[in-house]
């Protein structure tokens, strides 16, 4: 690695530092080094951290001329790698003040949190290391090759891509639906309730599904002969048990595939495909030029 800290300075999000470092280490490999990283990047140590309650922490002082990561003991690899990308993050977006002075102290929630309240700035600071952590161990230009290569989104390919890239299968489904080219949704269901959803807000309509409630009737998850760890077929269903169909509109295709995993948890992967008078053009052509024309876009792309 050659990249160095000083070639990051002044840069504020962290989408230019990721950017930054990934010109400056175009053959960056996967999964990322991300503890090499670290070190490269003028943190001293990656130690054990001993405060109960806390998942990640970062030692170092106001000017930033040294850092030490703590991570607590014991976690899986995923989590350990994403509370690293996190902590770095703190270390090197130039506006992070810790609470106490020198110290930052990550809880478990912290390290999910995805969007803060105006003017709370603490939530604020978690956001951005979650969101530079994300983007370091699954840079998009990464992602997209990998897409190119599958273009076909399933729930099969986010369990692969997860493993490649070394991050839980949770932080994959979000990177998923944010880079992916189609228009998808993830899930998460605990016991039967619709947890925390992960859907490019640009492209997925608004899901109507509510936060703590069950499962919408209807829905695959339903299916009695899916087992856990195994990934249901990917199967259309009707729009509106997940989003609004406008009335007098003609109706997307909405799919839905399931995977039913361990603790009553459960992945379900929404796949909405506009019925658009461009998609109904494509209906007349033939598979061949269809076929083209998805390399053309590929190659492009
Ligand atoms: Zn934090």
């Amino acid at each position: 690695m050659s990249v160095m800290r000083m070639d990051l300075a002044d840069t504020g999000s962290p989408e230019g530092l990721v950017s930054l470092i990934l010109k400056h280490e175009p053959n960056f490999r996967v999964p990322v080094p991300i503890e090499e990283l670290a070190l490269q990047l003028e943190i001293e140590e990656i130690a054990e951290l001993e405060t109960e309650g806390f998942e990640g922490g970062l030692i170092t002082d106001s000017n930033r001329s040294c850092g030490i990561i703590l991570v607590k003991r014991g976690v899986n690899q995923t989590r350990r790698r994403f509370t690293i990308g996190h902590e770095l993050g703190h270390f090197l977006i130039a506006n992070h003040v810790p609470d106490e002075d020198g110290r930052f102290l990550c809880s478990r929630q912290d390290l999910q949190t995805l969007s803060a309240k105006e003017g709370d700035r603490r939530a604020k600071m978690e956001v951005e290391a979650n969101r530079f952590s994300s983007l370091i161990l699954m840079p998009p230009p990464k992602l997209r090759e990998c897409f190119r290569k599958q273009p076909s989104p399933s729930l099969e390919h986010v369990f692969q891509l997860a493993e490649e890239f070394q991050v839980s299968k949770e932080a994959m489904a979000r990177a998923y639906a944010d880079y992916h080219p189609e228009s998808l949704a993830f899930i998460i269901v605990k016991d039967g309730k619709v947890g925390r959803i992960y859907h490019n807000r640009k492209r997925f309509p608004f899901i109507t599904a509510s936060r703590s409630k069950p499962v919408p009737q209807g829905s695959l998850f339903y299916r009695t002969n899916l087992r856990v760890g195994t990934p249901s077929e990917i199967n259309e269903r009707l729009p509106d048990l997940w989003i609004d169909v406008p009335r007098g509109q003609r109706a997307p295709t909405l799919s839905e595939q399931v995977c039913l995993q361990k603790n009553g948890y459960a992945l379900i992967m929404l796949w909405h495909e506009e019925c658009d008078e461009e998609q109904e053009e494509r209906e007349d052509m033939t598979a061949r030029d269809r076929w083209r024309a998805q390399q053309e876009k590929y190659q492009k792309g």
